[in-house]
């Protein structure tokens, strides 16, 4: 195993700093580092290995010997199945610790990380785990006197970036139906979030996983993410993040050896409340939709159209239900609302500034809306002065062509548009360069059925939102994404078919 990992010069919290001395120092590259900060504060909680273009080649080397030699692929299914389950169980028993790496480095509520967040990485390695003795091609009932027989084979070495919001379950998304599958893997995560794939890495050595089979390379995307991309002996690359980024990972692997690529992108998903809608509940569900994660879901359901019929009351709803949201602390029980993330530019200034793209991006947007004429309701700033928190905010009176109703703000801005009727609001929520997700909420179940069949998006949740078990497939319409992540459509993704003819008499 090729691991780049973390160097320790850190600072507090103290609980934290013994469970990060678990991580690996790697002194060689002590010089190259940078540092991943805790967004309540701004400080330095350790500086990580930075990996460059030559450490993805030498963890790209070690994947391609652990696939064209190593004992991986050549494992029986069972076997690898079994170093899944363990894998799984480490996890289950380390759960608080993990979910304070996510908090700690990401900001999110440490009670959502614990409750929601590590059980669903145990669930989805567990529910991948079972598959590795179950993928079997199939006889094919071809003309002539002819056996035909397909082979499902894992594809060789797959290339995987992550993204900031969910750093563990999309390390999970992503690694276990390619180890299930039999491939070897170097993955990089996210600069601003490195610290729970170390720390999950060192878990998976733990439970059996044989040398070289998983990689995770720590460093940023125009560097060490481009040149995994661009790879010549990466054979399959899955990628979450941003649209933009997409589209230079696709273009990379084009212009390098046509690997096959997965993207799972931006969204501007609609959540459609009903004029037949249970008010309060819908309140509820739509406050959910945008504001889980701090507003930081790619599916989250940052347009919420509501019908003329209950609009009034929907947006008071809103409103007061935005300004209960408590925010602070994410190690504080109760808490719903954390700090975004952030990254620090040590690197790249004299001065040792600390910034947040994404804080500011966020707040830009806010001011976009307000210039653009939508009814700023509530929120609106960042709360307090210390930490890249921000207030729960609520746009009203919000038109289509506004940027805070057409772009992906990732952050806790509601945008409420009113609508009149169906036909109308099938045609706005489509109306969009995404397609990833889409809310409906109705007791009616003609509606239901009907918007559900009229939504160009991968994902439609009907009275309900983000239900995320294992086997439902997700993924994007449109610029959203390619493929499918999750549930059996997930194992495609990491497997070959071939085609075996043999003659039944020999000729
Ligand atoms: P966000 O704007 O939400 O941070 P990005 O798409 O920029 O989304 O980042 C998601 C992941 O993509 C991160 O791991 C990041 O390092 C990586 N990334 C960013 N730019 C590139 C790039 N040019 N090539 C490869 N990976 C990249």
């Amino acid at each position: 195993m090729y691991s780049n990992s973390t160097t320790i010069l850190a600072n507090k919290p103290s609980i934290h700093y013994m469970l990060l001395l678990k991580l690996i120092i790697n002194e060689k590259n002590f010089w190259k580092t940078f540092p991943t900060l805790d967004p309540r504060t701004g400080e330095v909680i350790a500086h990580v290995a930075e990996g460059d273009a030559e450490d993805v080649n030498r963890a790209v080397s070690a994947a391609r010997k652990a696939f064209d030699e190593g004992p991986w692929p050549k494992m029986t299914a069972y076997e690898r199945s079994r170093v899944l389950f363990r894998f799984a169980d480490l996890i289950e028993k380390h759960n608080d610790e993990i979910a304070a790496l996510e908090t700690w480095d990401n900001g999110k509520p440490f009670e959502q990380a614990a409750k929601i967040e590590v059980p669903m990485v145990v669930r989805f390695f567990r529910y991948y785990a079972g598959f590795a003795d179950k993928i079997h091609g199939l006889t094919v009932p071809a003309d002539g006197e002819y056996h035909v027989q397909t082979l499902h084979e894992p594809i060789g070495v797959a290339g995987q970036i992550i993204p900031w919001n969910f750093p563990l379950l999309m390390f999970a998304w992503k690694v276990a139906p390619a180890l299930a599958c039999g491939n070897t893997i170097v993955l990089k995560t996210a600069e601003q979030t490195p610290l729970s794939a170390l720390y999950a890495a060192t878990l998976l050595q733990e439970a059996g996983l044989p040398p070289g089979v998983l990689n995770v390379v720590s460093g940023f995307g125009p560097t060490a993410g481009a040149s995994l991309a661009s790879h010549m002996d990466i054979d399959k690359f899955a990628f979450t993040g941003s649209t933009d980024t997409g589209k230079k990972i696709l273009e990379l692997a084009a212009k390098s050896n046509l690997k096959t690529v997965t993207l799972e992108l931006g969204g501007k998903s609609p959540f459609i409340v009903c004029e037949d809608a249970d008010v309060d509940k819908a309140v509820e569900m739509a406050h959910f939709a945008l504001f889980f994660n701090q507003g930081q879901c790619c599916c989250s359901g940052s347009r919420t159209f509501v019908h003329e019929k209950v609009y009034d009351e929907f947006l008071e709803k809103a409103k007061a239900r935005a300004e209960r949201r408590l925010v602070g602390d994410p190690f504080k029980g109760g808490i719903e609302q954390g700090p975004q993330p952030h990254l620090h530019f040590l690197r790249f200034c004299i001065l040792n500034q600390i910034d947040s793209v994404q804080f500011k991006k966020i707040l830009k947007y806010i001011d976009y809306g307000v210039k653009a004429g939508a009814k700023l309701e509530t929120g609106g700033e960042r709360v307090g002065t210390k930490g890249f928190y921000i207030k729960p905010t609520v746009f009203s009176d919000v038109q289509d062509d506004m940027p805070i109703a057409c772009e992906e703000i990732f952050g806790p801005v509601q945008t409420i548009l009113k609508y009149k009727d169906l036909n109308e609001v099938i045609r706005r929520a489509n109306n969009s360069r995404y397609g990833l997700a889409a809310g409906v909420f109705t007791q009616n179940i003609d509606t239901a059925n009907t918007l559900a069949r009229a939504l160009r998006v991968g994902s439609v949740f009907i009275n309900c939102y983000y239900i995320f078990d294992a086997p439902i497939p997700f993924g994007g319409y449109k610029m959203s994404g390619i493929g499918r992540e999750k549930g059996i459509y997930g194992l495609s993704n990491y497997l070959q078919v071939k085609a075996v003819v043999t003659p039944l008499k020999n000729p």
